[in-house]
C-alpha cells in the first residue's frame, strides 16, 4: 500500500495534495497496490463529505482520518507522533505528502519516531515493481541543485516539490472506505489549543492562488502596493512580497514568499520589482509562468521569467490596470479549478 499524506485547507484538499495525490496513485499502479491517505483537520468543521468525494476522484480507496481532541490544533509533536502510529500499524511501503512546512515537520517527527529515511522535496519519484527500492529526484540547497538519490527502505518516506507534479484525477476511481484513526497521545508534548476561530476573508490564499501579484523593494513602500492589491482583485489573484517588504513593515510577514516565507506555485506569478534573489526564487520557481515588471533587464528574476517588462513599476502596473478594466467593464473573477479545461478563461483578457 502506498499512503498519501493529505494537506485539507478548510476541509478541502490543498493544490499541494493533489499533486501528492496523483504521484501517490503513480507510485501505488507501478507497484500493484492500493491508495490510501491519511488527514489530519484542524478546520473545526469536519465535514467529511466533501474530502470523501475529492479523496475518491483521486483514486484512494481507504481514507484514515486522524482524530483525537488534542489534534484539533496543529502541533508538529502530535501531529508526528499520530502520524507515526497510523504508519507503523499500515506499514505501507511508501508515504507521500507535500513538501509544504506543515506536512514536512509531521513526515520528519514521523521519520525520526520509526527511524525511517525521509527524502524531502522529491521532483520525481519511480517505484520498482517489488522490494524495497527507490529512484528519485530532489531539489536541494535552496534550488540549486537537482540530486538523483536511491532510497532503499521498507516504508520510504517522500515530500514532493510544489509544482513537481501536474495533478490528474484517477481515470478509474472505486468505493472509498472511511476509517478514524484514534492515536494514543502523551498530553505533555507540546501543543496548540484553539482559543478562538474567526473566518477568513472571501480571498484567495497565497498558497492557492492561481494569480499572485507580488511587489519588492521596486515597489518603493506600503502605499506603492495599492495597484498591485487592484490589478490581484481584478484577476481574483493574491499579493505577495519579497522579504524586503516585510522588512520594511509594508507588508505582513504572511504575504512574503520565498524560503522564510510562503512557497507559491501559482500559473502566473508577477514580480513586480523583485530582483529574483535565491531565497524569493526557490518560493515561486513552482509557477507555471512568471512575468517580471522590474527596470533592471539583468536582474536574476528578468532573465527566469517567462515574460519580462523592462520598465518602473509605479507605471507598469496602473497601466495594466488600466487596459483590463477597458476590456472587461466589470471585473470578472478567475473561473474555478477544472472549469475552463480547453485553457480559455472566457472573456477575461489576456494579461
Ligand atoms: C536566510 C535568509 C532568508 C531569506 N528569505 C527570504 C524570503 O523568504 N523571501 C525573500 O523575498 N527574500 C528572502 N531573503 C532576502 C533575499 O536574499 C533578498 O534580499 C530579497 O529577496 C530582496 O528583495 P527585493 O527583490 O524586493 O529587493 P532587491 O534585491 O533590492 O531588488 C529590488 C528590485 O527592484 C528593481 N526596481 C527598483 N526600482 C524599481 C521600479 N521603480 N520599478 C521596477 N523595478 C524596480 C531593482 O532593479 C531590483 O531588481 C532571505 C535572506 C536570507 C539571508
Amino acid at each position: 500500500m502506498v499512503l498519501a499524506f493529505v494537506d485539507l485547507d478548510a476541509g478541502s484538499l490543498t493544490p499541494s495534495a493533489t499533486e501528492t495525490l496523483t504521484l501517490a496513485r503513480e507510485l501505488a499502479s507501478t507497484r500493484g497496490e492500493p491508495l490510501r491517505a491519511m488527514t489530519f483537520d484542524d478546520s473545526g468543521r469536519h465535514d467529511d463529505a466533501p474530502t470523501a468525494a475529492e479523496l475518491t476522484t483521486y483514486g484512494v480507496v481507504r481514507w484514515f482520518r486522524v482524530a483525537h481532541p488534542l489534534l484539533d490544533a496543529y502541533s508538529p509533536e502530535l501531529w508526528g507522533a499520530a502520524s507515526a502510529q497510523l504508519v507503523r500499524t499500515l506499514a505501507p511501503s511508501a508515504v507521500v505528502a507535500s513538501a509544504g512546512d506543515r506536512t514536512t515537520e509531521v513526515m520528519a517527527q514521523t521519520a525520526a519516531r520509526l527511524d525511517l529515511p525521509l527524502a524531502a522535496n522529491c521532483t520525481t519519484i519511480t517505484a520498482t515493481a517489488s522490494g524495497d527500492e527507490w529512484r528519485l529526484t530532489r531539489v536541494r540547497n535552496g534550488g540549486m541543485l537537482l540530486e538523483d538519490a536511491e532510497l532503499v527502505a521498507s516504508t520510504a518516506l517522500f515530500t514532493v516539490a510544489a509544482g513537481a507534479i501536474e495533478p490528474a484525477p484517477a481515470s478509474v476511481v472505486g468505493d472509498l472506505t472511511t476509517e478514524t484513526f484514534s492515536p494514543v497521545l502523551d498530553d505533555t508534548l507540546p501543543h496548540a489549543r484553539v482559543i478562538e476561530r474567526t473566518t477568513r476573508g472571501d480571498g484567495v490564499t497565497l498558497a492557492s492562488a492561481r494569480v499572485v501579484v507580488s511587489g519588492g523593494r521596486g515597489v518603493g513602500g506600503a502605499d506603492g502596493f495599492a495597484p498591485l492589491e487592484e490589478l490581484a482583485e481584478l484577476v481574483g489573484g493574491a499579493v505577495g512580497c519579497s522579504r524586503v517588504a516585510t522588512n520594511n513593515g509594508w507588508r505582513p510577514h504572511r504575504d512574503q514568499v520565498g524560503q522564510t516565507g510562503t512557497k507559491v506555485n501559482p500559473d502566473l506569478y508577477i514580480a513586480c520589482g523583485i530582483s529574483g534573489a535565491t531565497q524569493h526564487w526557490v518560493g515561486c520557481m513552482g509557477a507555471k509562468h512568471i512575468l517580471a515588471i522590474n527596470t533592471d533587464p539583468d536582474a536574476p528574476l528578468v532573465s527566469r521569467a517567462t515574460y519580462a517588462v523592462i520598465g518602473d513599476v509605479g507605471e507598469v502596473v496602473p497601466a495594466v490596470v488600466a487596459e483590463i478594466r477597458r476590456r472587461t467593464p466589470s471585473p470578472l473573477p478567475l473561473p474555478a479549478p477544472g472549469v475552463g479545461a480547453d485553457g480559455h478563461d472566457g472573456d477575461r483578457p489576456d494579461l
